[in-house]
């Protein structure tokens, strides 16, 4: 993978630059047990954007948001739903930025479950950052944090689903491996009493597909979802998981400050 010293916010723990969501995607292939998709301008989580934008308005949307941060070089796709399980809309969006905006660098947030469907299409693809949101490699522990998983049609529940996920993600990660110049962060929902201590094992699952930066987000428990009444877990408990990820994995790069964006924010990590 490439080494590259453009900087990236969400790739990095300091405070270094702006990016902008285009929500592109408004379909997504499961259900985990802590989203709940919104439209809304004033609830400030993931799964939350005000509206959705058509391919035909992403031009017009980027210079408007190009003239609000100029300092901006990144565009992401993550969501409201899953970038991959969009693809026209994913891909035909980059196309627009490689044409009309090309120096800008474009990022996608993904499940990685449609990744594989979409193989060729993303190799070619000008991707040059993507985050990829793995929560567990064991089955018994996807089928309690997906509700169920569609593909092809096909609607998966249980620890079947949990044997799919498990292939299909890590199909994703020989497929992204593959893709020249291309950075690559995991994050992990950390939730408390079903994976919280599970997450050393997703490292070691990973640790040689060159990931660049793991993120560990707390999930935020939402109302009216299955894990909404779960509490969140505590930023002693959090900083003891990552302390024991460093002294197991040395070397390995954590990230500190995620802000647990919206699908259509826009403008500086602060
Ligand atoms: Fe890329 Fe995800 Fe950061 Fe958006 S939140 S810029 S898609 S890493
Ligand atoms: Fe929500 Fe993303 Fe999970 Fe889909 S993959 S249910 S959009 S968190």
């Amino acid at each position: 993978m490439e080494k590259d010293n453009f900087i990236h916010p969400c790739f990095e723990n300091y405070k270094c630059g702006a990016r902008f969501h285009l929500p592109v995607a408004f379909r997504c292939d499961t259900k985990c047990n802590y989203c709940k998709r919104e439209y809304s301008d004033k609830i400030d989580r993931p799964g939350v954007s005000e509206g959705i934008l058509s391919l035909s308005d992403v031009e017009a949307y980027i210079r408007e948001k190009a003239a609000l941060y100029p300092e901006c070089r990144i565009i992401g796709i993550a969501g409201p739903g899953d970038p991959f399980a969009n693809a026209d809309e994913l891909f035909g969006a980059f196309e627009i930025v490689n044409e009309k905006f090309p120096d800008y660098r474009c990022c996608v947030c993904t499940n990685g479950f449609y990744l594989p469907d979409n193989k060729e299409r993303f190799l070619k693809s000008s991707v040059k950052y993507i985050t990829l949101t793995i929560n567990s490699v064991e089955e018994p522990t996807l089928a309690k944090i997906y509700d169920h998983l569609v593909l092809n049609g096909k609607c998966y529940h249980g620890e079947e689903m949990g044997n799919i996920i498990r292939k299909l993600q890590k199909e994703a990660l020989d497929i992204i491996i593959q893709k020249e110049n291309i950075r690559l962060k995991i994050n992990i929902v950390v939730i408390p009493g079903i994976n919280d201590g599970e997450i050393a094992g997703i490292v070691e699952a990973t640790r040689d597909y060159g990931v660049y930066i793991y993120n560990l987000i707390p999930m935020l428990p939402v109302k009216g979802t299955r894990f909404g009444d779960i509490e969140q877990i505590s930023s002693e408990s959090l900083e003891a998981i990552k302390d024991d990820l460093r002294a197991a994995f040395p070397g390995i790069y954590i990230k500190d400050n995620c802000l647990r964006c919206r699908a259509d924010a826009c403008g500086r990590i602060e």
